[in-house]
């Protein structure tokens, strides 16, 4: 019998009453169980088998099957605030998606499954503060105190980080501090960055060249490097998205990256 600690996926329907529910654990990497009559009111895996929750779950591991039977499930956090921010939530969704179809299958997750935890804290608390009554004004304010903290955790740049961290993590380690070109070190935002290498180019590389890269792309990289705030996170994040899937060698299509367009749409934010 397998303890551990699990996060939810995905989940779909399977049959009339039962649910397919696919979780990154910590010690046997992604499992999929059935979860037979799991669409009942009464079932007791309500909540605990909800995508984005953490939990504890009990099962025991048949390796002559694909599907696992699941024994116990208990919730250990909905990640409640995360649920109520729809821009947290859709870049959650992205986070999840991606670890599905591009993590390695069969072998144990561990950094994965820790990493994706604090991606998911970071979002809660993020917007759990910033529903809170007093934050809203300071929120607006505008404040240099990341940029004091390297450790500050700010909205902006938790899926960001997630991107860069995950690219580590899988071996396409990106160097956001030397120029590709000369080796020299950067001091400030590069003046080019090739989302399909990962290459960034200092100023005197570029010459009279026009980048390709946008401005809010090579702040945002910038920011993300020395844990700033980043004022357009879309931008940044599209290159990371774009630098992994190049890397990754095959582009499987991520669904809910349409959503996440969708939602940024929504908030004024441009893709
Ligand atoms: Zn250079």
């Amino acid at each position: 019998m397998i303890k551990t600690h699990a996060i939810v996926l995905h989940r779909f329907p399977y049959s009339d009453s039962s649910f397919i529910v696919k979780v990154l654990t910590e010690e046997s990497g992604i499992v999929s169980f059935i979860v037979k009559g799991g669409k009942k009111k009464e079932s007791p895996f309500r909540g605990a088998l909800d995508p984005l929750a953490l939990s504890e779950v009990v099962f025991r591991q048949n390796p002559n099957t694909e599907l696992q039977f699941i024994k116990e499930a208990t919730l250990l956090d909905w990640h409640k605030d995360l649920r109520n921010d729809l821009l947290s939530l859709a870049k959650a969704q992205v986070i999840t998606e991606m670890i599905l179809r591009y993590a390695p299958q069969g072998v144990p997750l561990q950094e994965e499954f820790e990493r994706l935890e604090q991606a998911l804290s970071e979002f809660n608390e993020c917007c759990s503060s910033t529903n809170a009554p007093n934050a809203a004004t300071s929120a607006e304010t505008p404040s240099t105190k990341s940029a004091t903290s390297p450790h500050a955790t700010d909205k902006s740049n938790i899926f960001a980080h997630w991107l860069l961290d995950t690219c580590d993590m899988w071996g396409y380690n990106l160097d956001l501090e030397t120029c590709s070109r000369c080796g020299k070190t950067l001091d400030k935002p590069a003046a080019d960055f090739f989302p399909e290498t990962g290459g960034f180019i200092c100023e005197s590389c570029l010459g009279v060249d026009t980048p390709r890269a946008r401005t809010e792309t090579l702040n945002g990289l910038w920011a993300l490097r020395n844990g700033n705030k980043i004022e357009h996170p879309e931008f940044t994040e599209n290159a990371l998205l774009t630098y992994l899937r190049h890397h990754i060698g095959f582009l499987r299509e991520i669904h809910s990256i349409k959503f996440l367009n969708e939602t940024r749409k929504l908030f004024g934010q441009s893709q």
